[in-house]
């Protein structure tokens, strides 16, 4: 067993329950250790601070599995915490079988994600720490979740920091035919609050759906309620903007089913898969119109051509921008923060008047504190009147851990045009 020492003052942070040990803070490494390996993290006086994954590759030379010096990570040290992850969840099954059952650093296993989709399981193992332990993690979350088809998406680039290749395909169990088919349909459907969901898990973003909107995919539908009741009759115009697969216009279109209203819901994405596979989703929910209109372009182009093409008129009720992440690190904070400005600015002057804007930020990179002061920049040089509504976040199965600040990427606001 190897001891990674820490510089003399690096060990505040690790006190504190941060769990990642940066390269910046070893001192030294008594013994070996191959990537992955259990250490033991000791400060310089060669006090115990933590049992930790080793990643010679990484910036994160270590991340912690333990702050108990009397811990032993193994297979049992695994079952329990994938054991209290997933019953963290279990409030969500009666509303939805797609649940991140794994989240990570917050869930105290860091590198590691699990999706359930249903009959499915997808991981990523990010860390060296993670992949290290993949095949244990793989036997316990079958056994645990009775889920035969585990799936890994480990396409993400933070693994080439870890040193590790990018890899993906079955884990576990028969392949059943879940692939997605060419007419973009696929057998793998989940449903979230009575709205059925094609998922493309093998090439599709992150691991096919972004769970994480779920909370605010309902509040979609109890915003276009809402507007509904508020003006009888009248026709309401919704704009989802970097639609993906359609999460948001499906929940604004359900709304209007369910009070037999007519709603236009404008769904725009630069990705033409994407938009297909949201209308396959609109078909198997019987949401499918004319007015549910798919629209494949650069979203910031569209905003300003609906805007000359409207003049001053503004043109929908509820407009939601949920962008990609536009600050990947903090060096891109500055770029990042003008185009959220520059995106909002857009977005807020098609808002009619008694409208409601979502606005969208997961960049982990920036605050929650730093996206509420771009958006109000936005705001007053639009000198449009809105008030702050809501505060938006990811859903409880994306939870932050207090320490762990990093954790928190999905933020959004929700604007009321007064
Ligand atoms: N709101 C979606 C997730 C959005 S992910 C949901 O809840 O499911 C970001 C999406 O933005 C992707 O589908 C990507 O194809 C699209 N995208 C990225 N840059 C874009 C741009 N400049 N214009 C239009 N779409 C863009």
């Amino acid at each position: 067993m190897a001891n990674l020492v820490l510089k003399a003052g690096k060990e505040r942070s690790l006190q504190r329950r941060h769990p990642w040990v940066y390269a910046t803070a070893v001192a030294k490494l008594q013994g070996n250790a191959q990537r992955g390996d259990t250490v033991k993290v000791l400060g310089a006086k060669g006090e115990f601070l933590a049992w930790a994954a080793y990643s010679p590759d990484s910036q994160l030379r270590a991340r912690v599995w333990t702050f108990d010096s009397s811990a032993v990570v193994d297979r049992n040290f695994f079952e329990k915490r994938l054991r209290a992850a997933i019953a963290a969840r279990a409030h969500l099954r009666p509303r939805t079988d797609a649940i991140r059952l794994v989240f990570g650093e917050a869930d105290g296993l860091p590198g590691l994600v699990v999706d359930q989709y249903g009959p499915l399981l997808v991981v990523q193992l990010l860390s060296a720490g993670a992949d290290f332990w993949r095949a244990t993690l793989v036997d316990l979350l079958a056994q645990m979740t009775g889920c035969a088809s585990i799936y890994e998406r480990s396409d993400a680039a933070v693994r080439n920091r870890e040193g590790l290749p990018e890899r993906t395909g079955w884990l576990h169990g028969p392949a059943p035919d879940f692939n997605i088919k060419p007419d973009h349909t696929t057998a793998l459907v989940v449903q979230e609050d009575g709205v059925r969901y094609h998922i493309d898990f093998m090439t599709g973003h992150k691991t096919g759906f972004y769970i994480d909107q779920r909370d605010n995919r309902r509040l979609v539908k109890e915003l276009c309620a809402r507007l509904l009741d508020l003006n009888p009759g009248k026709n309401l115009r919704v704009l989802n903007c970097f639609s993906y697969t359609g999460g948001f216009s499906l929940a604004a279109a359900q709304a209007a089913q369910a009070k037999q209203a007519e709603v236009d819901v404008v769904s725009v994405d630069s990705s033409a898969e994407a938009l297909a596979l949201a209308r396959v989703n609109a078909r198997a929910n019987g949401l499918f119109s004319e007015r549910f209109q798919t629209i494949q372009a650069n979203v910031f182009e569209f905003l300003n051509e609906e805007f000359k093409r409207l003049g001053q008129q503004p043109g929908y009720d509820l407009i939601i921008l949920d962008p990609p992440k536009f600050a990947p690190s903090a060096h891109h904070l500055d770029k990042a923060a003008r185009a959220y400005k520059d995106l909002n600015m857009r977005g807020l002057r098609l808002l009619k008047q008694g409208g409601y804007l979502l606005t969208f930020s997961c960049s982990g990179a920036m605050s929650v504190d730093l996206f509420q002061k771009v958006v109000a920049g936005a705001v007053i040089d639009s000198q449009i009147d809105v008030q702050l509504a809501q505060r938006l976040a990811a859903g409880s199965d994306h939870p932050m851990t207090m320490t762990h600040p990093e954790g928190e990427y999905l933020k959004g606001l929700l604007l009321y045009r007064t």
